[in-house]
């Protein structure tokens, strides 16, 4: 650790230290070896450009954990050790590198010692030691004392081994600096400003002999380094690897908008979605090394939570333990053996796992290491339906409606106009022009309570004095069921269909009541040549409220809960604008239920489940509705037809109706600024 803690080995030392550094590296180098051979399995995947701000990113993200701090909370102790983690793994492993490996190993360890950058860093590692040491024994008194129910199944000898490796290498290296300033041999640099937890340390040596103390300094060393030298080993071997792992994948996460899954060129794709485990990309499989299997997806997903089959972490962590048991078959027989048979849905992953995703995105947005499980599931819904025709019935009727008709409601005998019956709503034409178009989506056109939210939005905006047009029967679904059911190529015939309508109408700007459609035309359509303006009726209504455009002249007596849409808070991160709109109502008191923003629970509609049966476990609307009726409540408000509707449904379920009423934001406003309506 310093020169002088190296000189005294004498030459079988450094033969003995490089033997065993270089035994440990040579291990370490076969196993990543081997499992980039695996990686190398998946599909090549372009798009990862700017990589020194990829890189930036990358390191302050792993520093700070960033994107966790919006899930933080003060009882949230796992938070803080998980982050304390990372920190001193690269604190520990630059000092190993620099000092140790070049500067003790080659010799130049006087010359490094005497730098700034040695003095500034002895202190830090000196101060951070005590803080890794704590995290760690927190760690094993929360997983195998405590035991959480997230980590139930997390009490194995890996997860001790590696937490006590944790604890050995600080202390180690404290005790060992310690009895460098008690031999009088502090690492040349510091001078007299000692650090200060080694100096303190220092003094359990005091009264014990020179020789003594000699000895517990080459234990300590041989301690520390043999330590550092199994953890790299082990690292490699075992899901620690994530340490390494969530770096690389980090810095290679997708570089499309959030909201949007990948596209398939269906021109030349010869094979389509994930039929075996060498359809997934690289960046796929390399999630699956990053997994450190915290839990958190588990303990977010609606699916889990109301007892379906599906568990992220577990579809992760048996996607990893394939790849790995048929990686070296696959490598010797070529890939391309894993394509000749669909072995993932309905094999490795059960059918009912795959159809259970509501694409909430809970477990993607909750993952300290940027797992994405969403794109796993609909690269094999693709396969499942675009492949083998094979899906549940009723999400193949819908498909089939839109396919036909243009929309999902099979049952809908609604014209796409008959919700403006009396509003003078200009329909667009080649001809004609607006400065606004209201997208009206599928469910607000053709379904019955969703028609009453189509017509509350129009009469905000008409009231507001907005140039208003629609598209009449020219819209079509946007697609977005069939995106996220996995029917890639229905999807990108309706994106262009839609797309050319649009451009011949001149569109500029789009208003949107539905998350879904929001997220599609916003992240998805630019993908295939359709980049407008696209605003939320949340985010439009508060610039009308804020601009003065709309008087709020009625009251809205009440409280009221809002409920996250997830296509609209944690996907577009929509979260203030319908808070804001409800808060400008007069006479209303919001309340916020304990699952809201980012970790707003699903409705339980999204990723196609809005058209299947949820037959397995409890119902999400109604696990939703329990949460807001806690609240003490009299409205649940959303912003989304899907929620609407899955909660007007769950309200019946649970008999409730006097007490609770779903309502869109629009409605709202408009029984306060039109009370005669
Ligand atoms: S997207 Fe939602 S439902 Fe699907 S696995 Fe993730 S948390 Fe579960
Ligand atoms: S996928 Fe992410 S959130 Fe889920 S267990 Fe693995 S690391 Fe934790």
């Amino acid at each position: 650790m310093s020169p002088a803690s190296m000189t005294y080995l004498g030459i079988p030392g450094y033969a003995i230290f490089w033997f065993l550094t270089a035994l440990a590296i040579i291990l370490f180098c076969h196993r990543i070896y081997w499992l980039f051979r695996y990686l190398s399995l998946g599909r090549k995947e372009e798009g990862f450009e700017q990589k020194g701000r990829r890189a930036l990113s990358t390191l302050v993200t792993m520093l700070v954990h960033r994107d966790q701090l919006k899930y933080f909370t003060p009882r949230d102790r796992a938070s803080i050790t998980h982050a304390i983690f990372p920190l001193g793994f690269f604190i520990f492993a630059v000092f190993y590198l620099i000092f140790v490996v070049i500067g003790a190993g080659f010799g130049v360890s006087t010359t490094l010692e005497n730098t700034d950058f040695f003095f500034y860093y002895i202190w830090i590692i000196d101060i951070v030691s005590p803080l890794i040491i704590i995290a760690a024994l927190w760690g094993i008194i929360r997983r195998y004392i405590v035991k959480p129910t997230r980590l139930k199944d997390e009490q194995t000898a890996e997860a001790l081994v590696i937490l006590l490796v944790v604890i050995i290498i600080p202390t180690t290296y404290l005790f060992k600096i310690a009895s460098d300033i008690a031999l009088g041999q502090p690492p040349a640099g510091l001078g007299t400003a000692l650090p200060p937890i080694s100096n303190a340390l220092s003094n359990i040596f005091n009264g014990s002999s020179i020789s003594s103390i000699q000895t517990a300094n080459t234990a300590l060393f041989w301690g520390n380094w043999s330590a550092v030298l199994f953890t790299l080993v082990f690292i490699a071997h075992s899901r620690f690897l994530h340490m390494i792992a969530s770096l690389l994948n980090h810095f290679f996460r997708s570089p499309l908008p959030r909201g949007a899954l990948s596209s398939i060129d269906l021109e030349t794709t010869e094979s389509f979605g994930a039929a075996g485990i060498t359809d997934f990309t690289r960046k796929q499989l390399l999630d699956l090394y990053a997994c450190v299997s915290c839990g958190k997806c588990q303990d977010a997903c609606p699916a889990t939570t109301s007892g379906k089959p599906l568990n992220p972490k577990k579809l992760i962590q048996d996607l990893k333990k394939h790849l790995l048991d048929v990686g070296p078959g696959l490598l010797k027989a070529g890939s391309s053996a894993d394509k000749s048979t669909p072995t993932l849905p309905g094999g490795i992953i059960s059918l009912d796992e795959i159809w259970a995703c509501t694409t909430c995105r809970a477990c993607d947005d909750i993952c300290p290491v940027y797992v994405e499980h969403i794109d796993k599931i609909v690269d094999m819904r693709r396969n499942l339906i675009m492949e083998q025709a094979s899906m549940p019935e009723p999400a193949e009727a819908a498909l089939r409606s839109i396919e036909e008709r243009g929309h999902p409601w099979r049952g809908s005998t609604a014209s796409r106009t008959d919700w403006a019956e009396g509003l003078d709503i200009k329909i667009l034409d080649k001809n004609s022009s607006t400065d606004t178009l209201l997208w009206v989506g599928c469910t607000g056109a053709l379904e019955e309570r969703s028609m009453h939210v189509t017509r509350s939005v129009a009469e905000i905006l008409k009231l507001a004095g907005v140039d208003l047009g629609i598209l009449g029967s020219r819209e079509n679904c946007c697609g977005e069921p069939a995106r996220r059911l996995g029917n890639e190529y229905l999807f990108q015939m309706q994106a262009e269909k839609n797309i050319e309508t649009l451009k011949n109408c001149g569109i500029k700007k789009i208003i949107i009541a539905c998350p879904h459609g929001y997220n599609t035309l916003k992240n998805e359509y630019p993908r295939f040549g359709g980049k407008f303006e696209v605003i939320h009726h949340s985010q439009f209504v508060t610039r009308l409220i804020e601009e003065g455009r709309l008087k709020i002249t009625g009251s809205t007596d009440g409280t009221i809960t809002y409920h996250d849409p997830c296509y609209l808070g944690r996907y577009n991160e929509i979260f203030q604008p319908p808070r804001q709109v409800l808060k400008s109502l007069p006479g209303v008191k919001l309340v916020e239920m304990e699952a809201n923003r980012w970790k707003s629970l699903c409705c339980g509609g999204g990723g196609g489940r809005m058209w299947q049966e949820e037959t397995i476990g409890n119902r999400i609307s109604e696990m939703r509705i329990e949460q807001a009726a806690k609240t003490g409540a009299s409205t649940i408000a959303t912003a989304c037809p899907f929620c609407l509707q899955m909660f007007e449904d769950a309200i019946k379920a649970r008999g409730c109706e006097e007490s609770l009423k779903a309502m869109d934001i629009a409605e709202l406003v408009a029984r306060a600024i039109t009370p005669e309506t």
